[in-house]
C-alpha cells in the first residue's frame, strides 16, 4: 500500500496551559475523503491549521505527501523551514475556511487568478482560462468581474473553492465551509464539495453536516477534548457509536 497523502502521528499543541491537542494520530489516504465532527473547542481547526502551517505543532509530526510539514532534514536533524519553502508546501495544500477570506478589494477573477500568477508562475491569460473554468464548474462564471461585497455567502464560499481549486492542491482542507451559510445557500457548496469528491480530491472536512459526511466520507472521526475519541466509517462511527460521548455529541447535532 502506498504511504497516506497526510500523517498526523502523535501530535501535541498547547496555547499556554491549554492542551488542545493531546496526542492526535490520523491518517488520510490519497483520494479519500476523512470528515472530522465534534464539539467546538474540540481542537478541529488548530488540527487543520496545523496541517496548513497556520499553527506549529509542539510535539509529534505532519508529513503531506511524504514531507513534514514546518520542518525539513539537514545533517541527520530536522530543521525549522524557511519561508519559502513553507509558501512550496502550502501550495500544495488548499484550504477553505468558515468566512470564506475573498480579498474584499480585488474582484471575484482576480481572487482565483492572483494565487497562479504570484506562486505558480502562470501567465496571466494562462491564469484566467484557468480560473475561468473553475468559476464555470462552481456556476459562478457569470460573477467573474463582480467583488466579494456583491456575492452571497453561498457564492463567496463557492469563488474560495475556485480559488483553492485554481492551486491546483494535492490536498483540500475544508474548516467548517457552511456553518456561516443561511440554510438555503448549503446544499449549493455541498454540492461543489460533492463534485470533488466524485473527481478524487484528498480532502480533509471539519463539518457539521452529517449527511455529508454519511454519504461522501470514507472515514468519520470524532474529536472531543483534543481526542480523536472514534473513528471509523461513516456506518461505525454515526450508526453505531461505541463511545458515550460520540453518542451524546450525535444525540444534539442530528
Ligand atoms: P474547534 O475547531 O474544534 O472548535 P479549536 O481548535 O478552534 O476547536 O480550539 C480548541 C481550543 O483551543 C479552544 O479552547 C480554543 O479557545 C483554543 N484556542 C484556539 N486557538 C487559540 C489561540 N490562538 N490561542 C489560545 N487559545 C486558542
Ligand atoms: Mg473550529
Amino acid at each position: 500500500m502506498t504511504a497516506p497523502l497526510v500523517e498526523i502521528m502523535g501530535v501535541r499543541k498547547s496555547y499556554g496551559d491549554l492542551d488542545v491537542l493531546k496526542g492526535i494520530d490520523l491518517e488520510v489516504q490519497e483520494g479519500q475523503v476523512v470528515c472530522l465532527i465534534g464539539p467546538s473547542g474540540g481542537g478541529k481547526s488548530t488540527l487543520l491549521r496545523c496541517v496548513n502551517h497556520l499553527e506549529r505543532v509542539d510535539q509529534g509530526a505532519i508529513k503531506v505527501a511524504g514531507e513534514v510539514v514546518g520542518y525539513r532534514w539537514q545533517n541527520n536533524s530536522l530543521h525549522e523551514m524557511r519561508s519559502s519553502q513553507v509558501c512550496k508546501q502550502r501550495a500544495k495544500i488548499g484550504m477553505v475556511f468558515q468566512q470564506f477570506n475573498l480579498f474584499a478589494h480585488k474582484t471575484v477573477l482576480q481572487n482565483v487568478t492572483m494565487g497562479p500568477i504570484k506562486l505558480l508562475g502562470l501567465s496571466k491569460d494562462e491564469a484566467i482560462e484557468r480560473a475561468r473554468t473553475l468559476l464555470d464548474h462552481v456556476g459562478l462564471l457569470d460573477k467573474q468581474s463582480a467583488y466579494p461585497s456583491q456575492l452571497s455567502g453561498g457564492q463567496s464560499q463557492r469563488v474560495a473553492i475556485a480559488r483553492a481549486l485554481a492551486m491546483e492542491p494535492r490536498l483540500m482542507l475544508f474548516d467548517e465551509p457552511t456553518s456561516a451559510l443561511d440554510p438555503e445557500l448549503v446544499g449549493d457548496v455541498l454540492s461543489v464539495m460533492r463534485d470533488l469528491v466524485s473527481q478524487g480530491m484528498t480532502m480533509l472536512v471539519v463539518t457539521h453536516e452529517m449527511g455529508f459526511a454519511r454519504d461522501a466520507a470514507d472515514s468519520v472521526a470524532f474529536m472531543a477534548g483534543g481526542e480523536i475519541v472514534e473513528h471509523g466509517t461513516p456506518e461505525q462511527v454515526l450508526g453505531n457509536p461505541q463511545r458515550e460521548r460520540t453518542r451524546s455529541f450525535l444525540s444534539r447535532v442530528s
